[in-house]
């Protein structure tokens, strides 16, 4: 990247970093080198960062906490948009809790367990931001996260803010349509009054099954692919004998075959080619 462009993002965004692997910042632990990796501290200073990329005519990428990405080897070109300084979490008026896009979403369960907030206990044991939470629609079989959306809190691809009330919103399985460029800066949920104790002891059954099933202890992303209508992604890889199957690096896991594991020296490679196959 010209180094009068760097030097611009610079005095731009203070918590900025260069030529950062992306292997760092990804649960599955692969990706390569992102030449820019900015992380704004406030909106305010994320919609000049935008302006400034809409002038220059930069490529970017919205990263929450990448826990649902397979960055290719070769890399992101342009700016990475790190949101974690968009952290604010609190109780407003009417008992709605607001999130910002950058908070981790089990620390916006925990928030809501020690309010004694029932409701979002199904996404006990999602890793990744609420940001990244709420456009990919992050849910299990117990629920997802546009039932306890309420509004979210949206920057277009201009810099402009507006508020979507949940009614106007095109969420569906694992998704949420947004006009390209949008970023999602943060959201208002509505949950319900709860007893903190069913509370915990729900979360806490929720992550013991979790432990049980998923293969934790190495990098992942999560479920690979999506279930078709009516059938387990899983359960189908697993019935045709694939459990164990590793190409490089990239191994189907043995304890739940929807996920592809990092055995320590996958590349991207690797696991778009195991996945492929699968
Ligand atoms: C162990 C494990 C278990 C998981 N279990 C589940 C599960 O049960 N259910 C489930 O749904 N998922 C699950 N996942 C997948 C993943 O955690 C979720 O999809 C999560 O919501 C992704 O959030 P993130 O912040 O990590 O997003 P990222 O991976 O950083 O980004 C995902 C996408 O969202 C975009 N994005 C992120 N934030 C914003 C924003 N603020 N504005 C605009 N675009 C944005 C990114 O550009 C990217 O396209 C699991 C993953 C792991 C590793």
């Amino acid at each position: 990247m010209d180094e009068a462009i760097k030097n611009e993002l610079k005095a731009l965004v203070e918590n900025i970093e260069f030529d950062v692997p992306m292997r760092t910042k990804t649960s599955l632990r692969v990706g390569g080198p992102a030449d820019v990796i900015a992380a704004p501290a406030n909106a305010a200073e994320l919609q000049r960062l935008i302006r400034y990329i809409r002038e220059k005519g930069l490529p970017f990428f919205i990263l929450g906490r990448g826990t649902n990405l397979l960055v290719l080897d070769g890399g992101i070109r342009g700016v990475v948009i790190d949101l974690k300084g968009l952290n604010t979490l609190e109780v407003r008026e009417g008992g709605v809790v607001y999130s910002g896009a950058g908070v981790p979403l089990p620390k916006l369960v925990y928030f809501a367990m020690e309010n004694s907030f029932a409701g979002i206990e199904f996404a006990a044991g999602i890793p990744g931001s609420v940001g990244g939470a709420i456009v990919m629609n992050a849910g299990t079989t117990e629920g997802e996260i546009k039932d306890v959306v309420e509004s979210i809190t949206l920057m277009g691809a201009g810099g402009d803010i507006s508020e979507i009330k949940k009614e106007a919103l095109p969420f569906s399985y694992r998704n949420l349509s947004l006009p390209k460029g949008t970023i999602v800066l943060g959201a208002a949920f509505r949950m319900r009054a709860g007893d903190k104790e069913e509370i915990k002891e729900r979360v806490g059954a929720l992550l013991q099954a979790r432990k049980a099933k998923q293969p934790l202890d190495l990098p992942n992303a999560g479920c690979i692919f999506k279930n078709p209508a009516s059938a387990q992604a899983g359960r189908i890889i697993d019935e045709v004998g694939l459990k164990g199957l590793q190409f490089g690096g990239a191994r189907v896991s043995e304890l739940h075959a929807n996920f592809i594991v990092n055995n320590g020296n996958a590349t991207a490679k690797d696991i778009l080619s195991l996945g492929a196959f699968c």
